[in-house]
């Protein structure tokens, strides 16, 4: 029987279910337990959450706390773990590196190493055996998708299929200490995100109460929400949306405007899997991007340098897919460059 690493691309059909080789083992007891915990918990917060604000269990200075970390923790994740070190968009300045790893670190996806090994799979592999959560994993009819979907965003979590990060990420591993530390300190900024929501509504507040409030607000369910949205990009943004623009071949990855704003621009994720190294993900002229505006800023800033604004001229590879996607259909098309016509522009690496 074939290894996931034995199978090309030639031998996957696009509709099947991915070879058992190529599917995960079940996790271990303790990671099972650990995940689920992770996954959880948030939403137990929300549950208590929820009856809190019908009476006084939210303030304006909860849901002003908790839109403040969505948003650091949030740019943290796309600026930080996804444009600036998986695919290297941008270069910025060493503090700022700093920054926002520690700020990505914050929202409970796993210590940076392993995010960014991980995500650099998904777009070797996208869409075919050894994609890590693909939610073509059991086929494309209908009932292969659904359970794909619910793998896609969560049960890959579950999975004891490993990711080496010395494949994958030994840029990080081996010559970067600084991030190296960080992900080594995963667990106390865990901590940390939680207790700091906590800590400022009580400083806020001046009560006990209005700490724990702030608490829940700021940190589990927010935690929570950031969680989906991320997950979403993995799974939805696989299946349902518009594909304007031509990827690899069996990549199906969709743009999905109503994620766009809380996803800062990663939803946008055709656009991304047709130029992975391009710092905008939003490529048409009203694709919301938030996370290429904060870039744009750090850029001017003198805070980022060597961005990569534009696509390159074509595809490094002979097999692309365009058009609109439907969870059961989708259109095959060989050949041919990104938007013909324009300026051949510098190539960017396809990761
Ligand atoms: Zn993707
Ligand atoms: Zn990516």
């Amino acid at each position: 029987m074939p290894t996931t690493r034995d199978l090309t691309e030639a031998d996957y059909d696009g509709s099947s279910p991915f070879p058992r080789s190529a599917a995960p083992a079940r996790a271990g007891a303790a990671q099972v337990t650990l995940t689920a915990a992770i996954v959880a918990v948030p939403f137990i917060a929300l549950a208590a959450g929820v009856p809190l604000a019908w009476g006084t269990g939210v303030s304006l200075t909860d849901l002003l706390l908790a839109a403040a970390f969505y948003i650091v923790t949030g740019l943290g994740v796309t600026v930080g773990f996804h444009r600036l070190l998986t695919h290297r968009s941008f270069t910025a300045r060493p503090w700022l590196r700093v920054v926002l790893a520690v700020a990505g670190s914050m929202s409970f996806q796993g210590n940076l190493i392993d995010w960014v090994a991980v995500h650099r799979r998904h777009h070797a592999f996208t869409d075919r055996p050894g994609d890590p959560h693909s939610p073509y994993r059991y086929g494309a009819h209908l009932g292969g998708q659904l359970r794909g979907l619910a793998h896609a965003h969560l049960g890959w979590l579950f999975s004891s299929e490993p990711t080496s990060a010395a494949r994958y990420a030994p840029d990080l591993l081996r010559n970067d200490p600084a991030m190296l530390r960080i992900a080594r300190a995963f667990p106390a900024l865990c901590a940390a995100s939680l207790l700091l929501p906590f800590a400022a509504g009580w400083a806020i507040s001046g009560s006990l109460y209005g700490g724990l409030t702030a608490f829940i607000w700021a940190g589990p369910v927010r935690i929570a929400l950031l969680q989906h949205v991320t997950w979403s990009v993995n799974s939805l943004c696989h299946v349902i949306g518009d594909r304007p623009y031509r990827t690899r071949r069996h990549d199906r990855s969709t743009d999905l405007w109503p994620l766009a704003l809380l996803s800062f621009g990663e939803s946008w994720h055709n656009g991304h899997h047709s130029q992975p190294g391009c710092a905008r993900h939003g490529r048409g002229p009203r694709q919301l991007d938030p996370s290429a505006a904060l870039i744009s800023l750090f850029e001017r800033l003198n805070w980022a340098s060597n961005v990569r604004w534009h696509p390159a001229d074509g595809l490094p590879h002979r097999h692309a897919v365009a058009g609109r996607t439907t969870p059961r259909a989708t259109t095959h098309r060989p050949g041919g460059g990104l938007r013909p016509g324009r300026p051949p522009r510098r190539r960017m690496p396809h990761r």
